[in-house]
């Protein structure tokens, strides 16, 4: 084993979370080691933001090391070679892993919105599930810090439970979200501008966007937030950060005291086993992937994992729910070319519009929109066989594209997961990974409470679809179909894992993401989550991380860590 130093802190993991971490730990002056399973990221050279389809052979198509398109910046997926993972029998559960600088922050989806006061205490509301430790007072400060950091676009709209924030001026819906928008006004449904942590202004060294909406490709003038080109840079410029990648951490070791000693990793490159050791270690490798490193760090003091003497590591993970439909609109075809760029996303969203206590499923969900006319790739509209005139060859080819291009509109509901008993992870007692590190295996179920709201959404889009004068491409899908909801982790919002919680026979981690067990032991990324939201996760994963090192700092301020 090579020996380094001894660092102020170890972080594991710099996507959204480790990011956080490693920005603000060594502004507040510590020393620290970022371990990153994946390999660098060049945010210049690496993205394909300016790739045409032609100049690949697949036109873009999807490859197994890129399940969303060979220009996508997200190197990983659903599968990895060499780091499985298992399905309890009956599970039907998928786990998209990112390994590279940066995480899944270089392709994610941007849609950055804050969890509601509502959010933090639903037990209290409904008796279902559980309230976090902290509520939204607590957070919004870093909330606010983190808008004017990072930077994101939006509008105050002063709904209930969906937080205004400090945002730059949001871009102007385009021809085929003002059909949405119209439909969704006559039904009620509140339409409003995207909440999209891309900047429509300088900010910093970083220039706004120029629309070239090739956003999951990695953007190469940093105008939309990753941690590998807006938080990185600076925490490295500060002197203090020390990146190892292809350092894939097995397990957090112990002094004898049981506080954290540092972290053990096998150095891909090479396959040998190293450490770093360091005063505060901190987990940042996905929620599920730090559920795995502790229940794989089992010493003598902690024979069921570390930081798992409440039994509960792994357990009250959750995803958010999914479910699609999309439909031809014939009042979008034969459009004149127009300009239809915009953000690598859409521009208007749907926030939860309703009261659950008139409906017969307890948690909302958002609903996001898809259509427009964006860089074609292989496979693209769904393909021309499916429209009315059914293709053809040469110029009549030719003429049904411009006809139909950019006529197809889709909604995408994402709603709140209650956790339950039956999904959690564990370790699998007989698989490993290349490097012989036990893998996870996963149970997964959905309750009543899922599948209602699956329904509310399939039927909330086809009025909608049917509104704008489009016939929905799928039949309704039935009970025994699940009404179309997307399998566990499909959505890839995977939070739990190690929730936090003030009784330490129930929770893992305490009011600021340490460990009850283990001082020196914290978490940042989505595994401290007590619960989901009708909302994507990431902002709030970045606003609690932020929290969680201003309170380390505020501990080595005073000497107690
Ligand atoms: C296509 C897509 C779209 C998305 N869109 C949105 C969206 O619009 N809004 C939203 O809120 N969320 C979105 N998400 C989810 C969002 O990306 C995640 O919530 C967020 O990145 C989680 O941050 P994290 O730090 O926990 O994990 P990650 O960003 O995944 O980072 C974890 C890092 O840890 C590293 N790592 C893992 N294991 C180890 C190990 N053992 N040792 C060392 N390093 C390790 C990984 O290589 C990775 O770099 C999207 C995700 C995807 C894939
Ligand atoms: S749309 Fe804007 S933020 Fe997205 S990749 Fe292009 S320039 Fe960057």
């Amino acid at each position: 084993m090579s020996q380094r130093p001894v660092y102020d802190v170890a972080v594991v993991g710099s996507g959204a979370g480790g990011g956080i971490a490693a920005y603000m730990l060594t502004k507040a002056g510590a020393n620290v080691v970022l371990l990153e399973a994946g390999r660098n990221w060049d945010v210049i050279k690496d993205s394909a933001m300016l790739k045409w389809p032609y100049q690949s052979p697949r036109r873009g198509a999807s490859t197994r090391e890129r399940p969303f398109g060979e220009f996508d910046g997200c190197i990983g997926g659903w599968e990895i070679d060499g780091e499985p993972y298992t399905r309890a029998p009956g599970t039907n559960f998928s786990w998209w892993r990112a390994r590279q600088v940066g995480g899944r922050t270089v392709h994610w989806g941007r849609i950055s919105l804050r969890f509601g006061p509502d959010d933090f205490r639903r037990k209290s509301l409904d008796g279902l599930g559980d309230d976090w430790p902290i509520g939204y007072d607590d957070i919004k400060p870093y909330y606010d810090d983190l808008d004017r950091l990072v930077g994101l676009f939006g509008s105050n709209e002063g709904l209930p439970n969906h937080p205004d924030g400090i945002f730059m001026p949001p871009p102007k819906p385009r021809c085929w979200e003002l059909v949405v928008k119209r439909a969704a006004d006559k039904h009620k449904v509140t339409c409003i501008p995207s909440r999209l942590s891309i900047i429509t202004k300088p900010l910093g060294n970083r220039a706004p966007c120029h629309y070239c909406g090739q956003c999951n490709r990695g953007c190469m003038t940093n105008s939309n937030f990753s941690s590998v080109g807006v938080l990185i840079p600076p925490a490295m410029a500060t002197g203090r950060l020390t990146l190892l990648t292809e350092a894939m951490a097995r397990e957090v070791t112990l002094n004898k005291d049981g506080t954290a000693s540092g972290v053990s990793y096998v150095n891909k490159r090479t396959g040998t086993d190293e450490q770093v050791r360091a005063r505060i270690v901190v987990l940042a490798a996905s929620a599920c992937e730090t559920a795995r490193l502790l229940l794989n760090s089992k010493s003598s003091q902690f024979p069921q994992g570390l930081a798992n003497s409440s039994g509960t590591v792994g357990k009250y993970i959750t995803d958010t729910t999914g479910t699609d439909v999309g439909a031809f609109i014939p009042k979008l075809m034969d459009r004149p070319p127009h300009n239809d760029d915009g953000v690598g996303g859409a521009h208007l969203y749907m926030p939860w519009w309703l009261d659950n206590t008139k409906l017969d499923f307890p948690r909302g969900y958002h609903i996001e929109i898809w259509g427009g006319g964006g860089v074609p790739s292989a496979g693209f509209m769904g393909g021309i066989q499916n429209y009315p005139e059914g293709g053809g060859y040469g110029a009549d080819l030719k003429q049904q594209y411009r006809k139909y291009y950019g006529a197809s509109v889709g909604f995408s509901g994402r709603g709140e997961m209650i956790p339950n008993d039956g999904t959690y992870c564990e370790i699998d007692p007989s698989v490993v990974d290349r490097w012989g590190i036990p893998v996870l295996r996963f149970h997964w179920k959905w309750t009543d409470h899922e599948l209602n709201q699956v329904k509310h959404m399939q039927e909330t889009f086809r009025t909608l679809l049917k509104e704008m004068g489009g016939e929905p491409r799928s039949p309704m899908p039935s009970k025994e179909q699940g009404y179309g909801i997307a399998a566990g982790g499909v959505i890839i919002h995977e939070l739990g894992g190690a929730r936090m919680g003030k009784d330490p026979k129930t929770n893992v981690l305490n009011e600021w993401c340490q460990a009850h067990d283990v001082k020196n032991l914290f978490a940042t990324d989505g595994a401290p989550f007590v619960s989901q939201a009708d909302k994507n996760p990431t902002w709030t994963i970045m606003a609690l991380a932020m929290r969680t090192c201003a309170h380390i700092a505020d501990l080595r301020g005073k000497r107690e860590l």
